[in-house]
């Protein structure tokens, strides 16, 4: 995950799948701050202190260190020189016809921000490289990410057909179904909006969110019949208040409840679910250093396996060390 500053209810549901595959699967995962500058190269003052708030939101959020390292890419130079070795190799127009390229180029250069760079067209085979170089066998990922996947696996068989070697396996992707969390005010959710809930919101601040979220339009008067399906709220009471929605839909149907009340309501589930987040959070910044030991102890766990690759890599390519 890029470090893009602090994460939102939105974001949860990914880190909860992580959570499952920290059980099944051996893990590593990365705060990306290469990819991050990327798009980004021109707003760096804030970079550490993003890796630090993603990094306490995943921890806080229940990710755990010690069944899984986490590490930032940039304090693991291997995935730096796999993403040169690999560019020796890798045919410039696979990366241009990834469907990412021109889309982000229009939408960046939309809002006037030219990110026609060298490392920006690279940046898949950086991603190509973060995956590889722990030779992954399966990558959790969302739709919008499958082409890149496919990349990491024609790189993986190229490079094994090249230097007549099996490296590298073939990494697949394990899609996951992240439901899709609409902004309070039913726009995309996110942060330069203002209509995102964070992850480390207080119960003030969560209240005030709700009280702010978009209702049926229709409904003026408590005494109107409501519309549920036109509402953010109740989007919200689907995903997170499974045991009452049916019900709250047949009252709001019939006027037998208030907004004021249905919104109250919401905001106690979503209490429940990001107070205990918010208290881990407070017992990691208890320990002012925890969270950049587990950082570095990540950055340690990570070094030693992606060293291991290197030199199979380095020896299969013909250069040393
Ligand atoms: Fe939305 Fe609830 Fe109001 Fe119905 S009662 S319009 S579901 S907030």
């Amino acid at each position: 995950m890029r470090p893009t500053g602090r994460l939102h209810i939105g974001h949860l549901s990914v880190i909860e799948n992580w959570i499952r595959l920290q059980e099944d699967y051996d893990c590593v995962f990365g705060i990306v701050d290469w990819h991050a500058l990327t798009t980004s190269f021109d707003e760096v003052e804030a970079l550490q202190q993003r890796i630090r708030e993603i990094a306490l939101d995943w921890l806080s959020a229940g990710l755990d260190p010690e069944k899984s390292p986490i590490m930032v890419q940039s304090q693991v130079k291997e995935h730096a020189e796999l993403h040169l070795l690999f560019s020796m190799m890798t045919p410039l127009s696979w990366l241009e016809r990834v469907p990412t390229y021109k889309d982000q180029l229009q939408q960046f250069g939309a809002k006037g921000k030219d990110i026609s760079m060298y490392g920006f067209l690279g940046y898949p085979l950086l991603m190509a490289a973060d995956i590889l170089i722990y030779r992954a066998t399966h990558v959790p990922v969302g739709l919008d990410q499958v082409p890149h996947i496919e990349l990491a696996r024609e790189v993986a068989r190229r490079f094994n057909h090249l230097y007549q070697t099996e490296i590298f396996p073939e990494p697949k992707d394990i899609l996951s179904e992240v439901p899709m969390l609409p902004g309070i005010d039913n726009r995309k959710m996110s942060k330069s909006y203002g209509n995102d809930i964070p992850l480390s919101a207080s119960a003030e601040e969560i209240k005030e969110k709700v009280r702010l979220m978009v209702t049926d339009p229709g409904r003026v008067r408590k005494t109107d019949l409501g519309n549920p399906d036109v509402c953010v709220v109740h989007v919200y009471h689907k995903i997170y208040n499974n045991g009452e929605v049916a019900d709250i839909g047949d009252q709001c149907r019939k006027a037998g409840i208030g907004c004021v009340a249905c919104k109250q309501r919401l905001a106690a589930k979503l209490e429940a679910i990001l107070g205990p987040i918010r208290e881990r959070r407070a017992t990691l910044l208890d320990k002012p250093n925890r969270v950049d030991e587990i950082l570095a102890d990540g950055c340690l766990q990570a070094r030693a396996k992606t060293a291991e690759t290197m030199e199979l890599v380095r020896e299969a390519m013909g250069v040393r060390g």
